[in-house]
């Protein structure tokens, strides 16, 4: 189910609280819903029950001129804060090291302002932290994923699955995240850029998640890499992302903005774009 809604702490609270003498008693196996909400970018939250995780969201410094959206000054606020929205955070991913998805200066600083959060890079990315006064101490609560191999971690019930999805020549090394939680699964593809082969050869074939989040770029007006998608995650929801904050020339010929998301979401049997800060969808 998709179902795109505003949704503060607040309303989660009292949401719960209700929740609990109504629906006493019927508490079942099945997995409940989980919100994913927009922060920013490519940025999202992934929200469970008890836990909850970022994966490219955190960041405060524009590399590139306005080109690509940062959060608010208060939701990286709550972000560093671990309060509203982010106050079960558990895992702070990043899929790569470009300026619009990782951020080594909010990194540290979120390190250094809470406990309890654990972070995911890819291994290149580390040399960056250090240069920018990472410590050893410090530097126990990340985990440097390797270039290739397949890896899985867990914390407070959240399984992190990592998988070597190709960003394209001269790029950077890219993890694409495979996250669990409360049941529901959520693959974050990170800048793709790469073949059906190279996705095979990372081990991702019929992937099975519940929301794949991807740069509305891939695949769109290109059947080939469209058959990568189909042939590599056996998906429900498909959450494009990475729009920017003002059109590109190149989306006149389509109407713009509006026409290459309405393109999209055609091409898709369910298509979710969320791109206001904050907003939430139920993913079941
Ligand atoms: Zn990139």
């Amino acid at each position: 189910m998709v179902s795109p809604h505003r949704k503060t702490a607040t309303s989660v609270k009292r949401f719960w609280r209700l929740g609990s003498v109504l629906v006493l008693g019927l508490v079942t196996s099945h997995a409940s819903a989980v919100e994913l909400c927009h922060v920013a970018n490519a940025g999202w939250l992934i929200k469970g029950n008890n836990a909850s995780v970022v994966i490219d969201g955190l960041m405060q410094e524009d590399q590139y001129e306005g080109r690509f959206a940062l959060p608010s000054e208060k939701m990286l606020g709550d972000m560093i804060d671990k309060t509203g929205l982010f106050e079960d955070l558990t895992y702070v991913l990043s899929t790569h090291r470009h300026g619009d998805h990782f951020d080594p200066k909010a990194t540290i600083r979120q390190i250094r302002n809470t406990s309890g959060v654990h972070y995911g890079v890819p291994a290149d990315a580390i040399a960056t932290l250090a240069a920018n006064g990472l410590t050893e101490v410090e530097l126990e609560r990340v985990t440097a994923i390797a270039d290739g191999p397949q890896s899985t971690f867990d914390k407070d019930g959240v399984v992190v699955q990592t998988f070597d999805v190709d960003h394209g020549p001269n790029q950077p090394q890219n993890v694409g995240y495979r996250v669990t939680v409360d049941g529901v699964s959520f693959f974050h593809t990170g800048d793709i850029n790469t073949s059906r082969a190279q996705l095979a050869s990372a081990g991702i074939n019929s992937l099975p998640v519940n929301a794949l989040i991807m740069p509305f770029w891939y695949g769109f007006q290109n059947p080939e890499q469209r058959a990568a998608i189909d042939a590599s995650w056996d998906y429900e929801t498909v959450v494009l992302t990475h729009f920017n904050p003002e059109p590109q020339p190149w989306m006149q010929r389509f109407g713009g903005m509006d026409g290459v998301q309405a393109s999209i979401k055609e091409s898709f049997e369910k298509a979710l774009v969320v791109t206001e800060e904050g907003k939430c969808a139920s993913i079941d």
